[in-house]
């Protein structure tokens, strides 16, 4: 069940699509509800088994896989690298444009803090440290953390 919140992120992200001329095919908006709908990260056979539970049918990883690459390239979705699982962009209505994104994951619960980090600021600390010949890429920074709930 969508809130509030989720049906104008679905709003935007049909925009999202118009605007790259791309199909929001029901498909890949179920996908798109089903992390919204989720405040955890998760996997393409998480996203697969909830699919099977909210439209009756099946899908196989692999779609899921593909659906969620296209999502990706439109920074509706994010990849968590370190745990090989995906989210929903959590500034979807804002009008931030991603700086270099940064995410905090709680290695108990594995909730995801979503951030993003001034490039400029972080070249010029990496290029101090970053061996020569060696060039970063554009994958989001990870940190491992404990979130607030879980730290005791
Ligand atoms: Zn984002
Ligand atoms: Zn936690």
């Amino acid at each position: 069940m969508l809130n509030n919140h989720s049906t104008s992120s679905i709003e935007h992200i049909r925009d999202v699509f118009r605007q790259k001329k791309q199909l929001f095919s029901r498909k890949r908006q179920a996908i798109v509800e089903i992390l919204l709908s989720h405040n955890k990260p998760m996997s393409a056979y998480e996203i697969a088994e909830q699919y099977l539970l909210d439209e009756g049918k099946v899908i196989a990883p692999m779609s899921v896989y593909r659906i969620i690459d296209t999502l990706i390239s439109l920074d509706i979705v994010h990849k968590v690298h370190s745990i090989n699982k995906f989210i929903a962009c959590t500034h979807l209505t804002c009008q931030n444009s991603h700086g270099l994104l940064m995410l905090f994951i709680c290695k108990t619960c594995k909730k995801v803090y979503e951030s993003t980090i001034n490039p400029t600021m972080l070249q010029s600390f990496i290029s101090n440290i970053l061996p020569n010949g060696y060039h970063t890429t554009k994958e989001p920074l990870e940190i491992q953390c404990i979130c607030e709930e879980c730290h005791v």
